[in-house]
């Protein structure tokens, strides 16, 4: 198990797009395990390689209640959204924060698996907000940029 360090606001990686994966390397499997390790090290719900100083499209979502059920996305596309959810939203990269984001309730996206295998995936309520949060980390923005009304402190051993 190998953990990486999660990069926080203000570290400029965090505002960039990042590049579509072409192959998988010996080196990308190991980006994509530590970024599951780090993930449920943090008690996260998602991750995406630039939060940890990559700047590739790779995300890895877990929204199981068990954390067993790891989705991984790579070179991810939303196909289709539908509805809107408001709730609180928080970010391994803006620590002790949460706030209310707008998001929609159903998404359908597609994204290549580990053997660059195209897949589909369709997700509501909170795995549907996680896809958007993460795949939004891959064009540079964060979800305090979305918030309604101020962001609040939130309790770090929640
Ligand atoms: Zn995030």
């Amino acid at each position: 198990m190998a953990l990486r360090k999660v990069r926080v606001m203000g570290d400029e990686v965090l505002n960039q797009v990042c590049k579509e994966v072409k192959e998988i390397t010996p080196r990308t499997q190991m980006l994509i395990e530590d970024m599951l390790d780090t993930m449920y090290e943090s008690n996260g719900v998602g991750l995406a390689a630039p939060q940890v100083g990559v700047l590739k499209r790779i995300v890895v979502i877990d929204v199981s209640e068990n954390g067993d059920e790891p989705i991984l996305m790579i070179n991810p596309k939303i196909l289709e959204t539908s509805g809107e959810q408001t709730g609180s939203e928080g970010c391994l990269s803006v620590p002790g924060k949460a706030g209310n984001v707008t998001r929609p309730n159903y998404v359908k996206a597609m994204a290549y698996d580990e053997n660059m295998e195209p897949f589909e995936i369709e997700g509501t309520e909170l795995l549907a907000r996680a896809i958007c949060h993460e795949l939004d980390h891959l064009d540079g923005k964060l979800y305090v940029d979305l918030v309604e009304g101020p962001l609040q402190d939130v309790d770090a051993e929640e």
